[in-house]
């Protein structure tokens, strides 16, 4: 800090806390990494600290890498050297292991087979158990990313071919797992048996085959959308085209993310089967109806707030307008004035317009609180510009857990309906009256029953145990072979370049 001016970090979205990732991938383009930018620009929403490209011409692996976000990352001559057929990319915020360079994907290692590249969406709940295990026989890791746990089991199995070692490897982990890898001659997509994440495949002109966590990207690469990746299904591309799928582990019930559809998911995306627009829409219908509001105008938090808050609209018969407007400018740094600005954070991103705000009665509908401190800041801004009345509506129901499958969610201390009342809660935040959409109203506007999708973040009932974050690892052996140190690049195989 200087004594004029201070610099104060915002993140992009949300005040303090962070996102999780998007995948891509593409075979058989003559631009395969152009591609692959395209489909991380789209789901730059995902993941803005870090991002990176893997892409194989001729045998031979080639990654560019960096934080920040894609723009900034890929420059022209970056992508150029990115040749070849195939490529793979991530979007990443980090949800398990710190955020550092040495954390993003996508992650490449050797090994006999040759060179393999791995980018993650999702988190691994027993990745810390079974590194423990591995580092007791030797292994040696280069990030604290449970993603590299399991490139390992990859490279420690006896398993001819890739698919093969791929399915031994996947029995031994747990958790939320939506995946792209490459090797010299294939693209492989996985998706976890409880389908946490989403993971979509799509077809260029001629057929080509393209992956990516969310169908915006497909709207962008110019690519129609096929199918879901299956929960529990292994999808193999390659080598001559040819596309197989394999289901290693025994069938489970399905979890999809709830929270994809309520926050993190583009409107304009299609996810486990459905609009995310349309289901916005609906959740603030159902809002109207669990909690009316008498006021004169209802006003979105853009972005999150804003299909939700046209649902609640039509569903309350109230004027709609865009009370508050969103810098959509805003880097991740700023320089604040010495003397501070109240509430400068949240202010640099949002302002509020008088003329709608003044003499109002206003519904303020945004997607969630979380720790509640940019919706008191919020509603002081929109009292500050004269509304009369703030009623604030939460299109989900409180969050009360934290997330262990990918989204970073922060800890339950922190989480404001895991502490407070409904009652204390809208004292806090300063609103006239607070209403959150009830567990069974997200339900009905998502179109699916109680227990279908994962909604942990809300009833605290986890489908999977969150074995590194909760109970003592299993302190079995690992019965694998001798020490290897897999952080060579092998045979010349790969390159690395840095953003
Ligand atoms: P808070 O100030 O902690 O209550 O943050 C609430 C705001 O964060 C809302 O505007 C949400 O749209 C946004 N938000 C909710 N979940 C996330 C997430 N996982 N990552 C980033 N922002 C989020």
């Amino acid at each position: 800090m200087n004594d004029a001016r201070r610099s104060i970090s915002i993140s992009p979205r949300g005040d303090a806390f962070r996102d999780e990732c998007g995948v891509a991938a593409v075979f058989g383009h003559p631009e395969a990494a152009k591609m692959v930018y395209l489909a991380l620009y789209a789901l730059q929403h995902r993941g803005q600290e870090a991002a990176g490209i893997v892409s194989v011409e001729d045998e031979k692996m080639r990654r560019h890498a960096g934080t920040g976000h894609v723009a900034e990352i890929f420059r022209e001559e970056a992508l150029q050297a990115l040749g070849g057929t195939h490529s793979i990319g991530h979007v990443r915020y980090s949800t398990a292991g710190e955020s550092s360079r040495d954390n993003a994907q996508p992650l490449v290692m050797s090994h006999r087979r040759g060179p393999l590249a791995v980018a993650h969406n999702g988190n691994l709940v027993n990745a810390q158990e079974i590194r423990r295990r591995l580092e007791r026989v030797g292994s040696i890791f280069r990030s604290t990313s449970d993603t590299e746990v399991l490139l390992h089991l990859v490279a420690r199995s006896r398993a001819e071919g890739l698919p093969e070692a791929l399915c031994e490897a996947i029995r031994e982990i747990r958790g939320a797992y939506s995946l792209v890898i490459c090797d010299q001659r294939r693209v492989i997509a996985v998706r976890d048996p409880h389908g946490f994440r989403p993971l979509s495949l799509g077809r260029l002109e001629q057929g080509r085959p393209v992956l990516a966590s969310e169908t915006c990207a497909f709207d962008l690469m110019g690519a129609r959308f096929e199918r879901d990746i299956e929960p529990g299904e292994v999808l193999v591309i390659g080598p001559d085209s040819e596309e197989s799928s394999l289901f290693p582990l025994p069938k489970q019930q399905p979890h999809p993310c709830i929270f994809e559809y309520v926050y993190f998911s583009r409107p304009d995306s299609r996810v486990f089967g459905r609009s995310v627009g349309d289901i916005r829409r609906a959740l603030g219908a159902q809002l109207a109806s669990e909690h009316p509001a008498e006021a004169d105008l209802v006003v979105p938090v853009p972005d999150s707030g804003v299909a939700a808050a046209i649902g609640y609209a039509r569903g309350a018969g109230l004027p709609f307008d865009f009370g508050l407007v969103r810098n959509h400018y805003v880097g991740r740094t700023f320089i604040e004035p010495s003397q501070s600005i109240r509430h400068f954070g949240v202010k640099v991103k949002l302002n509020p317009v008088r003329s709608l705000m003044a003499g109002r009665r206003v519904v303020l509908v945004d997607d969630s609180l979380v720790r509640g401190t940019t919706m008191h800041k919020i509603v002081t801004m929109v009292k500050d510009a004269g509304a009369r009345e703030v009623h604030v509506r939460i299109s989900c129901p409180p969050t009360v857990s934290p997330c262990y499958y990918g989204v970073d969610t922060p800890r339950s201390e922190e989480l404001i309906a895991a502490n407070a009342t409904i009652a204390e809660i809208r004292e806090y935040i300063g609103a006239d009256s607070l209403g959150y959409l009830s567990l069974d109203g997200m339900h009905r506007a998502v179109g699916g029953e109680i227990g279908e999708f994962c909604a942990a973040c809300y009833t605290g009932d986890y489908p999977l145990a969150p074995t590194d974050f909760g109970r003592d690892a299993s302190q079995d052996e690992f019965g694998g072979s001798g020490p290897e140190d897999l952080r060579q690049p092998g045979g010349g195989a790969m390159e690395e370049t840095s953003g």
